[in-house]
């Protein structure tokens, strides 16, 4: 029987990023992952502001940029029917828009990217063995029992053969779309598996000559067949510019699943890339289905679930690893706490509160962002016929001049900026404002978002969102308000005229045990804000405070000093630690 804190079942990215962050807190951990590899195929890639800002916290966010494809080559999307055919539309996606990178800039320290599974699997798990966790390959967990003190998981080693049993105080169920552990822990799980049947080709062709010149991750192609099934329209996603390539096109769920052999894919290929002379090396084909379901609950007893196992959705709007890797971060320092005696065990039950809505929601908008696509088809005149004669008709009547061509033409353009909900959702991405035991209300209303709260971010200190960015400055250093926070400690922030703050924040972390940084911003303290960003951001006086998390959510904050400051902070602090 080996025995550990953490056991992580899975490697994927809510396991590797689990894995990570309770070895960076020096939580002793173990993984347990089924198969002798990493992932093989690219699957998710996008990787948005706030994971890169995890993953800047954790200390890799410089070797995933070393290894991504940057924000710039990813936003010039076209709608078209081939790679090579008619391009219906564009839209400028990711943010690459003037205006919205303007708003991504603003947002965060971290730039969006495009970093492929396969690549970002390994460098999570590296970073995780380096600092600690002991990581078994070819272990496929079975079962598990829990009790007061821990849960004894059974595993096989599919190697060996044998069995043999982990025992660990806390277990996290990292194992994707078909978790074994969420279904042994009788997760109540809503909606609905395999909505729609969907193919991944993963291939390699020199595309330069179709894609170059308008830079994106994605290509959509509009043919015969790309409404069936699948993510709404037929894909064609860059994993390496402009040579390696992923296609996404859609089945039939309720016929007989593709035989997919290399001349089908090679055939999909062409018809998509719309020139047969290109050259093509098929890498692999592998049918999977899109799923609308979510669990209401995230844990039972000291078993935990992160990732795909909670909430099972279709690729649109890039969020499947992302909200992977933050349901990690947000569990990771809760347990470090907990297992270190640092705070009560119902800090743990703040992780349902918390992270529950995001995977509903999430999953919600995945969804509905596939049934979006249907404008682009009825704007073209696609829906009202199934003769395709009529069909090409209707689509080539975008071309003629007239009324009813200027119609289509305004309809089309307008169903293509509606798809800005699936491509620019920096709210959905930024806004996410936790509410549970572990935030302390200061009595005002959640702040509205003057503008629309899925396509914009909305910074604020209100507690349960996240620390808002800005630059600030020490001697010839400018550092990022969030790079104050992090580093697995609650950090206080205050102005000239917080001093008692501090003090306040240095005799709570001596009471607690936890460690609470206290950072003066302002002339002549720890950082100067030199551009008046943070006091535009702050919402609170020069003598007032902002406390973060370790995961840089806002947990308490105080419009100015209180008489004893010290009592009123020791008081939030054991609100949010659960004591
Ligand atoms: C075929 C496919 C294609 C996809 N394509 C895309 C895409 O194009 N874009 C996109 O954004 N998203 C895509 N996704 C979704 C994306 O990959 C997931 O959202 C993301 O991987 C979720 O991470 P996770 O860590 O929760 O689960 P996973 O990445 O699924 O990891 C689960 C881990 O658990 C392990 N495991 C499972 N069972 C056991 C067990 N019994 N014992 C031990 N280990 C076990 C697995 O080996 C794996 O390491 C795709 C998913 C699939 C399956």
């Amino acid at each position: 029987m080996l025995e550990t804190d953490v056991l992580v079942v899975g490697s994927g990215p809510a396991g590797g990023a689990a894995a990570l962050m309770l070895a960076t807190y020096g939580v002793p951990n173990i993984v347990v992952t089924k198969y002798g590899r990493l992932s093989d195929t690219p699957r998710a890639h996008i990787t948005n502001q706030r994971t890169m800002e995890v993953l800047r916290d954790a200390g890799i966010e410089d070797q995933v940029i070393a290894q991504a494809t940057p924000q710039h080559l990813m936003g010039d999307t076209p709608f078209c029917t081939s790679l090579a055919g008619d391009e219906l539309g564009r839209l400028r996606t990711w943010y690459t828009h003037p205006s919205r990178l303007a708003d991504h800039t603003v947002a965060s320290p971290s730039s969006i990217c495009d970093m492929p599974q396969h690549l970002m699997e390994p460098l999570l798990v590296n970073a995780a063995i380096a600092r600690g966790t002991n990581f078994r390959y070819h272990t496929e967990y079975l079962s598990l029992e829990q009790d007061a003190d821990g849960v004894t998981a059974h595993v096989r080693d599919r190697l060996r053969g044998d069995e043999y049993g982990i025992r660990a105080k806390y277990l996290i169920g990292a194992d994707g779309g078909r978790s074994k552990v969420a279904e042994d822990i009788g997760l109540p799980l809503v909606g609905q598996m395999g909505v729609a049947g969907s193919i991944n080709i993963v291939f390699e062709a020199d595309l330069s000559r179709y894609v170059a010149h308008r830079p994106s991750t994605l290509y959509w192609v509009l043919q015969t067949g790309s409404d069936i099934g699948g993510i709404g329209m037929g894909l064609v996603r860059c994993v390496r510019p402009w040579h390696e390539w992923l296609i996404v096109w859609g089945y039939d769920i309720n016929g007989e699943p593709p035989n997919l052999t290399e001349e089908y894919a090679r055939d999909i290929a062409h018809r998509l890339i719309g020139d047969d002379t290109i050259p093509i090396s098929i890498t692999s084909t592998s049918a999977w289905t899109v799923n609308h379901m979510y669990a209401e609950k995230l844990h039972n007893g000291r078993v935990f679930c992160a990732g795909d196992a909670v909430h099972r959705h279709p690729p649109s709007n890039g969020l499947g690893s992302n909200t992977s890797i933050q349901d990690a971060y947000n569990l990771a320092w809760k347990l470090a706490l907990v297992l270190r005696g640092s705070a009560g065990r119902a800090l743990l039950d703040t992780y349902t509160a918390e992270r529950a809505p995001i995977a509903r929601q999430i999953v919600d908008r995945a969804n509905r962002s596939i049934g979006e696509t249907g404008r682009i088809f009825d704007a073209l005149g696609l829906l009202s016929t199934d003769d395709p004669a009529e069909m090409a008709s209707n689509m080539d009547s975008r071309k003629l001049p007239g009324a009813d061509p200027e119609k289509r033409r305004a309809l089309l353009r307008e169903a293509i900026d509606f798809k800005n909900y699936e491509f620019n959702t920096h709210g959905v991405e930024l806004n996410q404002r936790y509410t549970s035991d572990a935030i302390v209300q200061d009595g005002k209303p959640a702040p509205d978002n003057p503008r629309d709260n899925e396509l914009y971010h909305h910074a604020t200190t209100w507690p349960g969102a996240k620390l808002p960015h800005a630059w600030v400055t020490r001697g010839p250093s400018r550092v990022s308000t969030l790079d104050l926070g992090g580093q697995g400690r609650f950090t206080l922030l205050t102005g000239v005229g917080g001093a008692s703050w501090v003090s306040a924040a240095a005799s709570v972390s001596a009471q607690l045990g936890v460690p609470v940084a206290a950072v003066t911003i302002g002339p002549g303290a720890d950082y100067e804000d030199v551009y008046g960003d943070w006091a535009a951001l702050r919402e609170v006086t020069d003598t007032g405070c902002v406390v973060v998390r370790p995961d840089n959510h806002v947990c308490f904050r105080s419009h100015a000093i209180v008489d004893g400051a010290e009592n009123v902070l020791l008081d939030a602090m054991r609100r949010v630690l659960a004591w």
